[in-house]
This record gives C-alpha cells, structure tokens and sequence, in this order.
C-alpha cells in the first residue's frame, strides 16, 4: 500500500515498512534526504537492492521498522517536527521516533527531540511554572465546555502521558525526565487506565470520568522500581504535615494593621493541604488568589500578612520542587529554579 502523504513521482527510493495487521506502507522518497543518515549511506554502498517494478530509476528497501515510526520520521525529514515548545506533543509516538533516530543516526533530529522532551519534563521549576499554567487555563476551558469536550477532544487528549515518558525516560538514559513525570503520573488514579480511557469503544464511567477532566495513565509500562518509587512519592507527597507546619513557621507574628481573618488564615491553609495531592499546583493556586486585588480584605487579612503568605507559599514551592528527585528516591537529578 502506497502512503498517501509521503510518496514522490520522482522519488529513488521505496521504503517499505511493516505494519501490525494491515500489509506493509511503502513511501516513494528521495535517496539524498535519507542520505543524511551515515548508516544508510553504510547500506546503500554495501546491499544490492532491486529495482521497482514500475518506478524504475527507484530501489526498493525493506525495513523491520513500524511503518507508523518512518512515517513520522520521514515527516520529520522533509517537514518539520511535529512540535515545538508551545505545543507539546500528544499524538506523536515520540519512543517510536527516537528510536529510529539513534539507530539511523539523525543526529540533528534525535538532538532537537531530547531537547523538546526536556522543555516538556524540565528540571526547572519555571519552565514547569509554563507547563502548570497551560494545564491549568486548559482544564478551566474543558470543564466548562459539553461534556467536557473541545473540538471532539477530553482534558486527557490534550496533555502528554507521562508513564510513557518514564518509559521512554529508562529507555534512552534521560533521567532528568524522571522527576517531572512522576510528579504528574504521582496525580493520576492508578483506576484511570489509558487504553481502557481510549479505546474505540468507550464504556460509560470510562466517558463519565474523562467528561470530569480525568488524566489516565499506561500504567503497564511502569516496572517494579518504578511502582516503588511512585509510592514512595506518594507517601510524602500525602504527607501534608511538612506543609502546614511549613506554611505555619511562615506567619508572622500580628501587628496593630492585623485583621480578623490574620488569625484564621491558618485553618483555610490546612484545608487546602487536606483537599490537594498536587502541592504545587495548590501552592501557585493560592499565591495567585491571595495576590489577586482585593482578595486581602474580602478574606479579611491585612496586607503585611497577604504578602507574608505569598513569599512564603513561593519559597515553600521551590523547596519542594528541589525535594521531588529525593522524594521519589531519584538519585543524581539535581532540580533548579
Ligand atoms: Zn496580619
């Protein structure tokens, strides 16, 4: 079967690449684009190749890889990257992509994709600040749209999946991914399964759930180590003792400007660490509201006291931030600001 997309009249080479069930994907493409591969270049001067039948300046090759990987690669190759730092990817099998890069040795690609991967799982708690705002604006729109949906598509569809990310994390030794993603796989229900959330046919609660804006995960690509570190995770991330008292070493002591609610303010934190496992999502949630104008004195607290709480929320955040790698027993990631 011809590839809709990626078949050139004047192409040289045809790629042919398996698929799972269907018959193989052939790709009518030009020798010199794949020539920027040293190892295909290793092929073309060793192999003998026949020629196609109907194409007849093209040579036929035949590869083991999936056909759905070289087409996004051969995308790639004459396109453009099918992501950028403002829109991370969803839809593409960025595992698959790598994989053909290192064992065909596009250098430039396999380079331009580690770095994507990094800006989406980044070691830095600003460039997460990014990502944590998109989320955000992102689950406001779909929760206020039908049935959760926008242009066809839940909250789940929209956001990478970071199970994967581990995955593929181990697989190509990015450890500095690990923190991030299991930070976000630590807030997904370990009920929320990807493949059941996307499956063709959908069953009721599964629609129910994504409706909600619920996040699923793969969970079987996790490893036992993996598990064991998630749970861990989740010990300390459930732990939110460290946050109130933390938060609590923060007040500081009342003064003549102090308010009525200056004194209750500690009751309303402690409710926001009983009602949230994403802590730092909770801590810039907070920052934001009690910065907003006007807020101070609607919650009745003076504004030495609103500010007080916005450093300390904000100090408290970075520190967790450089916590994550010790708190999911991630040895040798260093997390910055
Ligand atoms: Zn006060």
């Amino acid at each position: 079967m011809q590839h809709p997309g990626l078949w050139f009249e004047d192409g040289d080479l045809v790629l042919v690449a398996n698929t799972a069930c269907a018959q193989p994907i052939s790709f009518l493409i030009h020798r010199c684009t794949f020539c920027k591969s040293p190892v295909f270049r290793r092929i073309l001067l060793t192999n003998d190749f026949n020629f196609h039948p109907i194409y007849k300046d093209a040579i036929v090759w035949e590869v083991t890889d999936p056909a759905a990987d070289v087409a996004v690669l051969l995308q790639c190759l004459y396109y453009d990257l099918p992501f950028n730092h403002a829109e991370p990817t969803v839809t593409v099998d960025l595992g698959g992509l790598l994989r053909l890069c290192k064992k065909y040795e596009f250098a430039e690609i396999t380079a331009r994709i580690i770095a994507q991967l990094k800006h989406e799982w980044p070691t830095s708690l600003a460039i997460w600040d990014i990502h944590e705002t998109r989320i955000r604006t992102l689950s406001i729109a779909h929760a206020g749209a039908p049935d959760g949906q926008i242009d066809a598509q839940y909250l789940d569809n929209r956001l990478p999946e970071p199970a994967s990310i581990i995955a593929l994390a181990r697989e190509f030794a990015l450890p500095e991914l690990f923190p991030a993603a299991f930070y976000a796989l630590a807030l997904v229900s370990s009920s929320a399964n990807y493949d059941a959330f996307h499956a063709d046919f959908l069953p009721e609660s599964e629609r129910q759930q994504l409706a909600n804006g619920t996040r699923s995960a793969r969970w079987p690509l996790l490893t036992p180590p993996d598990l064991l570190r998630l749970a861990k995770g989740h010990d300390r991330m459930r732990s939110q003792k460290s946050l109130t008292r933390a938060l609590a070493s923060s007040q500081r002591p009342q003064t003549k400007d102090c308010a009525a609610g200056c004194t209750s303010l500690l009751t309303a934190l402690r409710e926001l660490g009983d009602h949230t496992h994403d802590i730092l999502g909770a801590l810039t949630y907070l920052r934001l509201y009690i910065s907003e104008p006007g807020q101070a004195s609607r919650m009745k607290i003076c504004a030495g006291c609103a500010k007080a709480l916005c450093d300390a929320s904000a100090a408290l955040r970075l520190q967790i931030w450089r916590s994550l790698p010790e708190w999911f027993d991630l040895t040798g990631v260093e997390l910055t600001a």
